[in-house]
């Protein structure tokens, strides 16, 4: 799936022509090979008056071993990271303090460098004026992904109050190359569902069993392949007519297969009985299955409609409620869909699909509650432009547009969205639930 743009504006030639007519300009992305740090280079950290998370900020920064520098930045140093708690900031007034720590050091962000703002939700402020000064953070952080240059990506985390200690797994995530495609995203961390503790964060999923629907090939197969990166025993599930692609994924992961289709009226009960028997239960599952059938709605068949629906939402439901009533999923268990910014804004010649996508939303909003009670949490993926089979089928000059019409002026890989499932899937992300996550370089489409 080569980005010919990319590679062309990279060369000297390119970089000159770009500059001088202001085409975007891709720089390629660092991504997570087994054994980097967590984060190379310095983190600034900073924090608002009264803040409440500076603690486990600083905690969870250590652990994993950051060069963390407080304090007035010295010269003209760079840094790797920008981290600001904001969680004390109780007014429209005080938010200057956000431009008060950025505005020296925002251009001093070094290439695919990180600026995080992490602040209390705001549905959890009493009062009205801290939950709006709460709010704003959100457009801040949206405007700086879209400024910041050179692959770096901007976040915010809202911290519910009693998940302070809950934090480590997402900063690790969003600070980490592991995040390399997700930029202008708030993200939701409540008290633990589960307690967590002796995580090894090199391979969080050691004993953990992982099935993942659509494994065969493409983003479900890198799903695949990073959840048994750490340490997950993973179960593939594709349908038949893919048997051999589906075990040759499993094959080389030392996991193993299960082939049905998951719309037929038993794949529910096949999938608990097989969980069951064979592993006694599942820690993580993600329904990542899902097909397009494209068509504006005059020319939409009943069959396409149905097909679409019928796989991208019916059965992810369907076999939720097999899972809950024998109890498959087992104590801090995680189920992680995979929706897709067409949910989010809907697409021309999509209608059946984005229904489908947004009802995925839909569900991990509606079971975050339901599913914490049984000790577990709910989360999706909504994946932007992401090169694969599917886009590289798309009309050319289609294909170019969607492919540069974000922050980093590229498409993302299925190892984004992968390394996104793996965050949601650490027994350390307990506190993560009902988020729904874009993995798409902070696309301009619903933004
Ligand atoms: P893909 O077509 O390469 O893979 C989908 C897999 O799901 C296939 O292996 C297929 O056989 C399997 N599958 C389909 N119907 C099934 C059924 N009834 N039972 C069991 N397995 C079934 O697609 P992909 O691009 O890897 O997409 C994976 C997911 O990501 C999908 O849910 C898709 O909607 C979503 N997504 C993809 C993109 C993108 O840019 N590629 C963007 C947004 C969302």
């Amino acid at each position: 799936m080569a980005d010919r743009y990319q590679q062309l504006i990279n060369t000297p030639l390119g970089k000159l022509v770009a500059g001088q007519v202001g085409l975007p300009a891709p720089v390629k992305l660092e991504r997570y090979v087994p054994g980097m740090p967590v984060i190379s280079g310095p983190v600034l950290l900073g924090a608002a008056a009264q803040t409440r998370l500076e603690g486990a900020i600083e905690l969870a920064l250590a652990e994993m071993g950051a060069e963390v520098v407080s304090g007035p930045a010295a010269g003209e140093q760079t840094f790797k990271a920008l981290v600001f708690d904001a969680s004390g900031i109780v007014s429209s007034e005080q938010l200057r303090e956000l431009w008060a720590f950025f505005h020296p050091v925002i251009r001093r962000v070094r290439d695919s460098g990180r600026v995080v703002v992490l602040g209390t939700p705001p549905e959890a402020c009493r009062d009205p004026r801290t939950a709006t000064a709460q709010r704003a953070l959100e457009g801040f952080i949206r405007s700086v992904g879209k400024e910041l240059r050179r692959g770096a990506t901007a976040q915010l985390v809202y911290v519910a109050s009693g998940a302070e200690e809950a934090i480590a797994s997402t900063l690790r995530f969003l600070l980490s190359p592991k995040s390399a495609y997700v930029s202008g995203q708030a993200v939701r961390v409540h008290k633990a569902v589960a307690s967590f503790e002796g995580i090894d964060w090199s391979r969080p999923l050691v004993g953990k069993v992982a099935l993942v629907t659509g494994a065969a090939r493409g983003i479900g197969a890198s799903i695949a392949e990073v959840l048994a990166r750490d340490g997950a025993h993973v179960v593939g599930l594709d349908v038949p007519a893919l048997s051999s692609e589906l075990s040759g994924v499993t094959g080389r992961l030392g996991g193993s297969s299960l082939t049905l289709d998951i719309t037929d009226p038993a794949a529910p009960e096949r999938i608990a009985s097989y969980l069951l028997g064979e592993h006694e239960g599942v820690d993580v599952f993600v329904h990542n299955a899902g097909v397009t059938r494209d068509k504006t709605l005059g020319r939409m068949t009943e069959d396409m409609w149905s097909t679409v629906l019928g796989i991208n939402l019916t059965a992810e439901e369907r076999i939720n409620e097999a899972l809950f009533e024998r109890d498959v999923l087992r104590d801090n268990g995680r189920i992680c869909c995979v929706s897709s910014i067409s949910g989010v804004a809907g697409n021309v010649g999509q209608a059946n699909y984005a229904t489908s996508k947004a009802g995925v939303i839909g569900m991990v909003e509606s079971l975050a509650r339901v599913v914490a009670k049984r000790k577990a949490t709910i989360n999706a993926v909504a994946p932007g432009f992401i090169e694969t089979k599917m886009t590289q089928a798309m009309p050319a000059a289609r294909r170019e547009v969607s492919r540069r019409m974000n922050s980093l002026s590229q498409g993302g890989l299925p190892v984004d969205v992968a390394e996104t499932i793996a965050w949601y899937a650490s027994p350390g992300s307990a506190g993560v639930n009902g988020n729904v996550v874009r993995v798409c370089g902070q696309s301009m489409i619903g933004a």
